[in-house]
This record gives structure tokens, C-alpha cells and sequence, in this order.
């Protein structure tokens, strides 16, 4: 797949601002969960319940409706598994080439990935989904109707209909998900949760210049032997054009729970209707041909 460079000029913004988007370096996430808060007290997100899963510290769970930033806890064995112990001290790949015979955490904050083909903004019937200047994708509660198509459209899962009690919960029955805080980066702010990051594992600004960033990163870590290191998202050419909010992981893709090869939904569309129109002109080709050919 070929990717427009610039999405919001595809979607028809005239001279737009340079693409703004987030890499989320996962090295140095230390799972404070300052973004999930921060991004709460920002945007008016309400609260969703805070439970200890049992598989995990995690409380929150999953990215959701009320949850528009989610930092995965993943507590992760060396394998094979030889004395569960204590987290060691050492940081990943530095135990003296030594096999690790603890366990390690794996954090990672995720997000709308704001895609540069975005499948939930192709499905949505009303417009509430919009593609804005920054090239982002904003949904408009005033304009969403509930009807929950962009949800199975969402290759990474992130958006979803708020549920909770109907005129109490702000926003009940609406798509709801990160707008990487379209209020605050059209004032020149920076998003609330990159803001409250501690460590900068966040880091918003001009998606190119980040892609080049990340690249740098990567090649630092790969020098000190942190050879797992991987970016994931950043390259234009897969499934989705590349993502507005990419990572720096330090394990598979599957390991922090995100699709290994995500395509965007409505890929197949144009094919489907170029079918359809075929089946269509030949059904009426053939009922054509059937009353002609039955005239005395
Ligand atoms: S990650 Fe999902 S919700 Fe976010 S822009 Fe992409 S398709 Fe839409
Ligand atoms: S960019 Fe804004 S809306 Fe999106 S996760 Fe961060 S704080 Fe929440």
C-alpha cells in the first residue's frame, strides 16, 4: 500500500500544519500511569473502574471509551523459567550476557494510533469521525449517533461506545477515544498526557522529525546491546499507511498485545463494490436479454 504523506491533505485541509503524532519510546516507561490520569483530568474522561486484574499490577485494564490512554503492566518469565525470585536490578539484555533467570516488566503506554488510513473514520455513516489539520482523527460527540460501526472497524481495538447510566454518565452510548487533544495542540499546548510523562516515554510533536528520532533511539539501544529493540508503526508501507502514534518495543508486537500486521478494514471496499456494480450491470444485462428474447 502506498501512503499518502500527508493525511490531512488527502482529506482535503488546504496547506495544513505538519502532521503531529506521538512515539511512545517503551525503554524508559517506568508504569507510573501518569498519562491515564492526566488524560482523565484533561478531557473530562470519567472514571471506569479500578481493579486488580489478578494477572497483573495493572488496574484499568485495557484501552476503552473511559480509557483513552492504557499502560500495559506485562509482567514477562525468562524462558526457561529457572527461579521466578525477584526482579533483578539489571536492565534488560545487561546481565553479562548471562541467560536472565528473573522475570522483567514490560510497560507500555497505548493509544489511538490516529492512522494514516483510519478505517473507524471510513465507516462512520454521520461525519462524527473527522480527519483534522494536524492529521489526526477526532470523533465529535455532537454528532455521533451510537451505531458502533467504527468499532469492529478499529484494527487495534481502541475505540468503543461508553457505557454507563443513561443523563449520569457523560457521553453514554457514544464512540469515544483519544483525540490527542485537538483542543490543546491547536493552541499550541502540548497533549496532556506527553506533558505529565515523567521520563518522556512520551514524545509528541511533528511526526516526521519523530520518525527520525526513533530511528536514533533504536540505534542507540541496539549499540548497547538491547538487540530486541524494534519500532513498531513508524514505517509508511504497511497496513495502514504507517501510524500517527507509533512505539519503540522491546518484544514482539503480541507480547504488548497489538497485531503483528495490522490492516486497515475498508481496504477490500473498492474491490467490493467494483464487484457488486459488475453483478448488478449483468442482472439487469440478463433481465434485459430475457424480455427481449421473449417478444413475438
Ligand atoms: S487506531 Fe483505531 S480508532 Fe484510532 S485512528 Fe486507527 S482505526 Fe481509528
Ligand atoms: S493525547 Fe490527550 S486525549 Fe489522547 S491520550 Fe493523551 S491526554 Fe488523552
Amino acid at each position: 500500500m502506498t501512503a499518502p504523506l500527508d493525511p490531512a491533505a488527502e482529506a482535503g485541509w488546504a496547506d495544513p500544519p505538519a502532521r503531529k503524532g506521538f512515539f511512545t519510546d517503551t525503554s524508559i516507561c517506568i508504569g507510573c500511569k501518569a498519562c491515564e490520569v492526566a488524560c482523565k483530568e484533561w478531557n473530562g474522561v470519567p472514571e471506569d473502574g479500578l481493579q486488580l486484574l489478578g494477572s497483573s499490577y495493572d488496574n484499568t485494564g485495557a484501552l476503552g471509551a473511559s480509557t483513552w490512554r492504557h499502560v500495559a503492566f506485562i509482567e514477562q518469565p525468562a524462558a526457561p523459567v529457572v527461579d521466578l525470585g525477584m526482579p533483578g536490578t539489571q536492565l534488560p539484555g545487561e546481565a553479562d550476557g548471562a541467560q536472565r533467570t528473573d522475570f522483567r516488566w514490560l510497560m507500555e503506554s497505548d493509544v489511538c494510533k490516529h492512522c494514516t488510513h483510519a478505517a473507524c473514520l471510513d465507516v462512520c455513516p454521520t461525519g462524527s469521525l473527522f480527519r483534522t489539520e494536524f492529521g489526526t482523527v477526532v470523533v465529535q460527540d455532537d454528532i455521533c449517533n451510537g451505531c458502533g460501526y467504527c468499532v469492529p472497524a478499529c484494527p487495534f481495538g481502541v475505540i468503543d461506545r461508553r457505557i454507563g447510566e443513561k443523563g449520569v454518565v457523560k457521553n453514554e452510548g457514544l464512540a469515544q477515544k483519544c483525540t490527542l487533544c485537538y483542543d490543546r495542540i491547536g493552541d499550541g499546548l502540548t497533549p496532556a498526557c506527553a506533558q505529565a510523562c515523567p521520563t518522556q516515554s512520551i514524545q509528541y510533536g511533528d511526526v516526521d522529525e519523530l520518525r527520525e528520532r526513533a530511528q536514533q533511539r533504536v540505534d542507540t539501544l541496539h549499540a548497547q546491546g538491547v538487540h530486541d529493540a524494534r519500532l513498531y508503526g513508524e514505517s509508511t508501507h504497511d497496513g495502514v499507511g504507517g501510524l500517527g502514534a507509533f512505539f519503540l518495543l522491546l518484544d514482539e508486537p503480541e507480547v504488548y498485545g497489538l497485531p503483528p500486521d495490522p490492516v486497515v478494514a475498508t481496504k477490500g471496499l473498492p474491490g467490493m463494490w467494483r464487484k457488486a456494480g459488475l453483478a448488478a450491470v449483468t442482472l439487469l444485462a440478463g433481465t434485459v436479454a430475457a424480455f427481449a428474447g421473449g417478444r413475438p
